[in-house]
């Protein structure tokens, strides 16, 4: 299945069209994506029963973060090893683990403001939690997760590394710095959710593009690590890592720029277009 958030409400895409799951259900299902993620077999049902008048069509842009209210958002650094080496760094023996604030999610397809000349992109795959997880194991990682989606973890690297210590957690929250989307979409839809292409370009110029069998800790590993230390929650976000060709690691460093067009995809899962806008200038449409 692909869900998505149309305006704060919970949709699911169909051969035509997406339905509206609450409308669609006459009531049964609930309004908002948050509230859903332990209904995915009821809402299995709903797909292949509906009836067509509950077809809508939508436009895909207009899709919010695929994971609207997450309690919890994990982001993962140095899980590629080709990053790690980029980035100057061996490759870890535990998850490195940070937080992106949810009051920095965007969707797909929307206009970024760009805070300084510091503002570096990092493509990786969302995997959003299905139920809740503790001490889970790493063969049942999976029946954890809800599905996948595209997100950027848009990174503003001064403040990130300045100070004493770094500073993930802020550096990485700015508005707009963590754009999710524009689908969720269950694993059992992906011949591979294993082995997933994804990747970036900047104004159509490839800067990133790798495959998650690269991770150093998959996706069910990443979840099972997380839960022996947190209990993890529906609808909770882990940003899994990215790999080689962040601006950073270049030589001459290379970061986003006023009306730069960055688009994000994760194959079989989906693909987001962002326009970034220096911040005094962002209220000018070109
Ligand atoms: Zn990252």
């Amino acid at each position: 299945m692909k869900i998505g958030n149309l305006n704060g409400r919970a949709v699911v895409a169909v051969a035509d069209g997406v339905l509206d799951i609450n409308t669609a259900s006459r009531g049964r299902l609930p309004t908002v994506l948050n509230d859903l993620f332990e209904k995915f077999d009821e809402l299995r049902a709903l797909v292949e029963t509906h009836d067509p008048e509950h077809v809508v069509r939508i436009d895909v842009q207009q899709l919010g973060a695929a994971s609207p209210g997450p309690r919890q958002v994990f982001g993962i650094g140095l899980n590629y090893r080709d990053h790690a080496v980029e980035a100057g760094f061996a490759i870890p023996e535990e998850p490195t683990v940070f937080t992106k604030y949810v009051s920095s999610f965007t969707g797909a397809n929307e206009i970024i403001r760009l805070p300084s000349n510091n503002v570096d992109w990092e493509i990786e795959v969302v995997a959003v939690i299905g139920r809740t997880a503790q001490r889970v194991s790493e063969d049942a990682g999976w029946d954890y997760v809800a599905g996948l989606s595209v997100g950027q973890d848009l990174s503003e690297r001064i403040v990130q590394m300045g100070g004493p210590a770094p500073q993930f957690g802020l550096g990485k929250s700015f508005e707009g710095f963590s754009p999710v989307g524009p689908w969720l979409v269950t694993t059992d839809e992906l011949a591979t959710p294993d082995d997933l292409e994804l990747g970036c370009s900047i104004n159509g110029v490839e800067v990133q593009k790798g495959r998650t069998r690269d991770m150093v800790f998959p996706i069910p590993e990443l979840v099972s690590r997380l839960s022996h230390i947190v209990t993890l929650y529906p609808g909770d976000v882990i940003f899994t890592g990215t790999p080689a060709g962040i601006g950073n690691a270049r030589e001459p460093k290379w970061f986003l720029k006023h009306d730069d067009v960055l688009t994000s995809y994760v194959s079989g899962v989906g693909e987001m277009r962002h326009v970034l806008k220096a911040r005094e200038l962002a209220g000018v449409q070109s």
